[in-house]
Formats: structure tokens, sequence, C-alpha cells
């Protein structure tokens, strides 16, 4: 597969993320092909720790919950303070809220980011943050499933992994990326490759026929019926599409 081809003269596509870990980052996207990008200016990153912006001697970012109850709670004054601070820095960017109160996230909702600027990214502590702040700076609330993480940097980290691969020039050939899975609202269909035999299974013999129509129908037919079989959420949404 090639590598990241470069930016050829394009600002990059920035983000910022608002964290009290920024030691998490880039952590796993400094590798492979997000990492070439990284180097090669297709994207840039920029971390902002929150604890900068905490409240006194001792940086307070926290308090306990109003009404009572386990746990801390995020300030609304300090994350508005650091919020306002990143964006003077990427003003053109859609602020976004890990949180697992938040829409699922799509396939559908990363390619909409890659074609923003950039993004701002606020990762959560705790039991979370002040609600204010989702209002009062315009945050869209993002979940990377249904189950509860202990903060949002590892939300945020995924979230860019799925972006970033879809910035020009970060994987090599566009036609990679437009077979995947959820790319035509179907599952992809399965890959095989050498050897031949492995362990008294073969590849199917159509894929070594070298009839792309038969190849291509074939594929078709094991994506619906993988998303038939393991989706049904995602079939109803593609028969309903076509009918
Ligand atoms: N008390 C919150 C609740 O029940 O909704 C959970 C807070 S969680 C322990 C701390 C932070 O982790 C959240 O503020 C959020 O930023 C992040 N987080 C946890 N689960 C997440 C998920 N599924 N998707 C995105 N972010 C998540």
């Amino acid at each position: 597969m090639a590598g990241a081809a470069g930016n050829q003269g394009r600002a990059p596509w920035q983000a910022t993320v608002l964290t009290l870990f920024p030691e998490l980052f880039p952590g796993p996207l400094a590798a492979s092909l997000s990492g070439e990008a990284l180097e090669q200016g297709v994207w840039a990153l920029e971390t902002i720790n929150i604890r900068d912006f905490g409240i006194g001697r001792h940086r307070a970012v926290d308090d306990t919950p109003a009404g009572g109850g386990a746990g801390m709670v995020l300030r609304a004054d300090v994350l508005g303070s650091a919020i306002d601070a990143a964006s003077i820095r990427n003003p053109e960017a859609p602020r976004i809220y890990l949180s697992p109160r938040g829409e699922l996230l799509t396939q559908a909702i990363v390619r909409e980011l890659a074609a923003a600027p950039g993004v701002l990214l606020l990762a959560g502590r705790f039991e979370g943050i002040d609600e204010r702040v989702i209002a009062g700076r315009g945050l869209r609330e993002i979940s990377i499933g249904d189950y509860v993480l202990a903060g949002g940097e590892v939300a945020a980290l995924v979230l860019l992994e799925a972006i970033v691969r879809l910035l020009p020039g970060v994987v090599g050939s566009t036609s990679s990326l437009e077979e995947e899975s959820f790319e035509s609202g179907l599952l992809e269909y399965p890959q095989y490759t050498r050897p031949r035999e492995w362990e008294g299974a073969s590849i199917p013999d159509v894929l070594l026929s070298g009839d792309h129509k038969k190849i291509a129908d074939w594929r078709r037919i094991e994506a619906e019926r993988l998303t038939r079989e393991r989706r049904p959420d995602l079939w109803g949404a593609h028969i309903k599409k076509g009918s």
C-alpha cells in the first residue's frame, strides 16, 4: 500500500484536543500511515492541557456535583476558558465533546468531519463535564459506543484515526477506502491472500478465476449475506434505500 503522499501545499487538517492527559497524544497515531501523514503535514495535532486553565494555586479543574452524588465534575469556567483559547487557534473547526451520551459515531460522521477544516475535541474525565458548557460553547456530543470509558482520550484517538485515514493522500488508493465496510451501507466481503491452501481451507475458486464480473458479483452477494446475518439494522436501511 502506498504511504502518505505529502500535502501538496494544502493547509493541514487541524486537530486540537483539550485534555488533562496531553501525553496520550499522538499515541498510536504516530505509527504507520497516520504518523507519516502527521510528519508530512497532511494533518496537524495540537493538545491543550485543561489544567493550564485551572483555578488557584492548585489549578483545580473539577468540583463536587451540584445536588450531591459520587465523583467530580469538570468545571464550566475552566472548560469555557480552555475552549475559548483552543477556538482562537482553530476557529473554523466543529467543536466536539466525546461523551457516552452523544450520537453514535458512524462512517457518515467520520466523512463529514474529514471534509471540515479540522476538529476541536474535548476529552472529559471523572463524572463528565458541567452541562452548561455543552450549550454555552456549542459542543456536539459524539459517543464511540454504548459503554463507558474512564476518559475521552481513547475516544478522541478512535475518532481521529478514523478521520485521518480519509484525508487526501493518507491511504494510497481511494478504491480501497470506497470498498470498505459501511462505505456502501454494507459490511465488507471476505478477503483472502496467499497461500492458496491453508490448513485444509482453500481460497474460493471464483477469486482465482480472473473473471472480474464474477468476482464483483460474488463480493456483492457475500457483503449482502454478512450484513443480513450480522447487522439487521444496516440491512434494513440498505433495503429501504434501494426500494
Ligand atoms: N458519568 C458519565 C455518564 O455516565 O455518562 C460518564 C463519564 S466517563 C467516566 C468520563 C469521560 O469519558 C466522559 O466525560 C467522556 O469524555 C469519556 N467517555 C466515556 N465513555 C465514552 C464513550 N462511550 N464515548 C465517548 N467518550 C466517552
